[in-house]
Order: structure tokens, then sequence, then C-alpha cells
């Protein structure tokens, strides 16, 4: 296990450690903005997996663990913030949202995303 990236996935940390276990939460954005790319081909068209700590690529059409992204270093807080890109997290089960505040480096509670589905 290399170093881990210092906004972790959340749930379930130091349980299991080494065991593959399926995701509980995805981040909201997809893998690619965080600059993760998949390891074996270094590709772009990849999803959150099913399974925690991976990444799903298209084409290789393998789990996989996929580069470090920006979670490999110092993650550039005030950058991320003026580029509006946010660490959340929405429970896959409840589809409630856990908003990552960058300063505290905490996850807040889970609460029910107010959808906006337009006028029709
Ligand atoms: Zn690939």
């Amino acid at each position: 296990m290399g170093p881990r990236s210092r906004v972790d996935e959340g749930e379930g940390v130091g349980e299991g450690k080494g065991e593959v276990r399926k995701r509980t939460s995805v981040f909201c954005h997809r893998p690619a903005v965080y600059s993760i790319r998949c390891d074996k081909c270094k590709g772009s068209n990849i999803q959150w997996s099913e399974f925690k700590g991976m990444i799903w690529c298209y084409k290789c059409k393998v789990d996989t663990k996929g580069t470090g992204g920006i979670f490999d270093g110092p993650i550039p807080i005030q950058l991320c913030d003026i580029m509006g890109l946010r660490f959340d997290r929405i429970s896959l089960k409840t589809k409630k949202v856990s908003r990552y505040n960058l300063e505290t480096g905490k996850f807040g509670p889970w609460e029910t995303l107010e959808v906006d589905r337009g006028k029709e």
C-alpha cells in the first residue's frame, strides 16, 4: 500500500485493510476530473469502480487502482476552490451528500441533496 491521500474516501477507514471492499460512496466528480488516469493504458475514459479505491477503465475493461491524480501530492486547496473542484461524497445507497470542508479537512454530515429538476 502506498501513502494514503489526504482526502480519503472516508468510510470504513482502517477496517479490512488489503481486502477488496465494495464502495459505498463516490466523489461527486468523475475520476478524470481529479487527474486520475488508468494506470494500464494511461487513458482517461474511466469511471469510479464499484470497488473501493479502484477505478473502472472502459478501454481495458478492468477494475484497476488508477494513478493517484491530484491525490498524489499536497492538494492545492485554494486552487481547487477557485476551480470549483470539490471532494464531496455521494452515498450510492441513499444518494445523500457529505460535503468536504476544504479548510477543516473533514466531511460533513450526510444531507439530502436538493435536486433542481427545473420547472416543467
Ligand atoms: Zn485502461
